[in-house]
């Protein structure tokens, strides 16, 4: 947790045909670092953690994690955009959670976990199973190790994606409304263990979240949105008490 720069998104516009989603976006994330995007559907939070797992490419500016850009290369001496290889690298440094929990649900959980340590990694099974055990034990779900998806409840599932995550050692994990598929009495559990990976790693998170309380307790930075642009950021003591922009504070006011 050296507190350097980590994310960077340089001058980045992103559309969507005639719709500008995100316009001329500037924003740092330093290491180890918890940063929570909130601001109205339809701003372009989950677009940045698009871009950030290169699921998407931005139109314009360019994104850099760990001092490499993720849209570009340097091939003699030019910026040239970046080849599928180069992307791969970068990309082993970002982990992400999505809101489905998408695990493989022809594999058991343990399988779930070890699988792209030992495919992408090149961890051995003995490696990989003695990690994915850890992350098992800090999700809270040891003893369904050997269970297939379809044998845990949503909020198993969603520890089991975190877990899978956590099992590439990535610099940073990506947390897009991981709790909004959840039937209401699962979102506790999940929100615990995030709490708990938040507190006792040094793990930088990008987190899209409607969990102001959540949010509130995790985060160093939370940033609004609002079309497409970071329209006021601070700390979540300063946001969720006393924003300066009427847009926050209208956002929160309907939100909290
Ligand atoms: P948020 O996460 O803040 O709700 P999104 O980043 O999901 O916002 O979306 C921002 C805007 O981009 C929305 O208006 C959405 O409809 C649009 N959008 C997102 N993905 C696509 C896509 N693949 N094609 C067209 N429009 C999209």
């Amino acid at each position: 947790m050296d507190g350097s720069e980590l994310i960077r998104f340089d001058r980045v516009t992103k559309r969507f045909g005639d719709h500008v989603v995100l316009d001329d976006l500037e924003f740092t994330v330093a290491s180890g670092k918890h940063v929570t995007l909130i601001g109205p559907s339809g701003s372009g939070k989950t677009t940045i953690l698009r871009l950030l797992m290169t699921l998407l490419k931005p139109d314009e500016g360019t994104i850099s994690v760990g001092g490499r850009y993720l849209t570009h290369e340097e091939r003699n001496g030019k910026l040239v955009p970046a080849g599928e290889k180069h992307i791969r690298e970068v990309r082993k440094n970002i982990g992400m959670v999505f809101q489905q929990f998408n695990l493989f649900p022809n594999m058991r959980v343990l399988r779930n976990i070890t699988e792209a340590p030992v495919h992408v990694l090149g961890l051995s099974k003995e490696e990989a199973e003695e990690r994915a055990r850890e992350l098992l034990e800090l999700v809270g779900l040891t003893e369904h190790v050997d269970k297939y998806p379809s044998q845990l409840s949503g909020g198993q599932q969603q520890r089991v994606a975190i877990a899978r995550a956590l099992a590439m050692r990535p610099q940073v994990l990506l947390l897009d409304e991981v709790t909004s598929a959840l039937d209401p009495e699962l979102v506790a559990g999940v929100l615990d263990v995030l709490r708990d990976i938040a507190h006792t790693t040094d793990i930088t998170m990008l987190c899209v979240t409607h969990e102001m309380n959540f949010a509130r307790d995790i985060s160093d930075d939370v940033l609004m949105f609002n079309e497409g642009r970071v329209i006021e950021s601070g700390s979540p003591e300063k946001m969720f008490n006393d924003p300066d922009h009427p847009r926050t504070r209208e956002f929160l006011s309907a939100v909290l």
